[in-house]
């Protein structure tokens, strides 16, 4: 897979129409990875030579983290209803090309952070997919996949992954419990979904309630943790969920305290020399417009922060 679009050298976010599928009525918003390149093209804050298009991961990147059994049940439409319950989507074959195209489009944002120092996949970050199983709206574990080919192919070392979405990053948590070669961090709403929060590397619970100031110390404590040593990647799951608006979060962040949450990180990254790739994770603000602009805000800013001058 080329880093490189055609005509497009410098092209560092990655999207695909592709990413929506229809999950019918439903408090996840698919609509939202078009809606957040249309909000940065509207708005001046990207042009199409911004964007490359992915290629699906490959059956043998997902199966360094997934299970060959429960791969088969994707691909046969097959899983049981009690799996189906837990995903809490419906299953389609739509919903499964969105997700390999989802976690090949993660796999090549990240190999254009390495080159350029920052990419966004507008879609992704799904951190709730354990190796076995979906959960929470999360079919295959797009982080991991990602990482694991980079690490298999020598293309890292070390990678980090600092995980600020609402919810505790369980399946993160579990994939990468063992393996010295990718630190792990969450800063969540303690009392919210997971019920069960397998341990990262560092996690940081807020209590409900948490305002833009009493996150900014949890988050200065996590980018020092994350940062030091400095990996060779960071993947920054950027969920916009600790919206006080938010219809899953119980954190009190307004969208100013959001977009100085993603400011800090790609200005603590940029001066610790580390590459950045942002993926969106959650977001479910009563207005989807909200959601949407949250995201687009993070793109923005790793836009602004490489055009001002990445560290590679
Ligand atoms: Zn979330």
């Amino acid at each position: 897979m080329s880093a490189k679009a055609p005509g497009a050298p410098a092209a560092c976010l990655v999207y695909s129409k592709a990413y929506y599928a229809d999950i019918g009525a439903h408090v996840f918003p698919t609509e939202k990875f078009a809606r957040t390149r249309q909000c940065l093209l509207e708005r001046g804050w990207a042009t199409a030579s911004d964007f490359a298009e992915p290629a699906p991961a490959s059956d043998e990147d997902v199966l360094r983290v997934h299970t060959r059994d429960y791969v088969r049940k994707l691909q046969t439409g097959t899983l049981s209803q009690l799996e189906i319950m837990t995903l809490e989507l419906p299953w389609s074959a739509e919903l499964v090309r969105a997700s390999w195209l989802c976690a090949g489009g993660t796999l090549l944002a990240c190999r254009i952070a390495l080159r350029l120092g920052f990419a966004a996949n507008l879609a992704g970050g799904f951190h709730h997919a354990f190796p076995d199983h979906g959960e929470g709206f999360c079919v295959l574990h797009d982080p991991a996949i990602a990482l694991r080919a980079l690490l298999a192919a020598g293309e890292i070392r070390r990678a980090a992954v600092l995980d600020l979405d609402v919810h505790h990053g369980n399946g993160t948590a579990a994939i990468f419990a063992a393996d010295p070669q990718v630190f792990t961090c969450s800063i969540h709403q303690q009392h919210n979904y997971p019920a069960d929060k397998p341990p990262s590397d560092l996690d940081l619970g807020l209590p409900d309630g948490a305002d833009g100031v009493a996150y900014r110390p949890a988050l200065e404590r996590a980018l020092a943790a994350t940062l030091e040593p400095a990996p060779d990647l960071l993947v920054y799951v950027a969920g916009a969920d600790p919206y006080i608006e938010d219809q899953l979060g119980g954190l009190a962040l307004t969208r100013e305290d959001l977009a100085a949450r993603d400011a800090r990180v790609l200005e603590a990254a940029a001066a610790a020399g580390v590459p950045v790739v942002t993926l969106p994770a959650g977001g479910y603000a009563r207005q989807v417009e909200d959601t949407v602009l949250i995201h687009a805000t993070t793109v923005r800013l790793g836009l602004e922060r490489r055009r001002a001058g990445s560290p590679r």
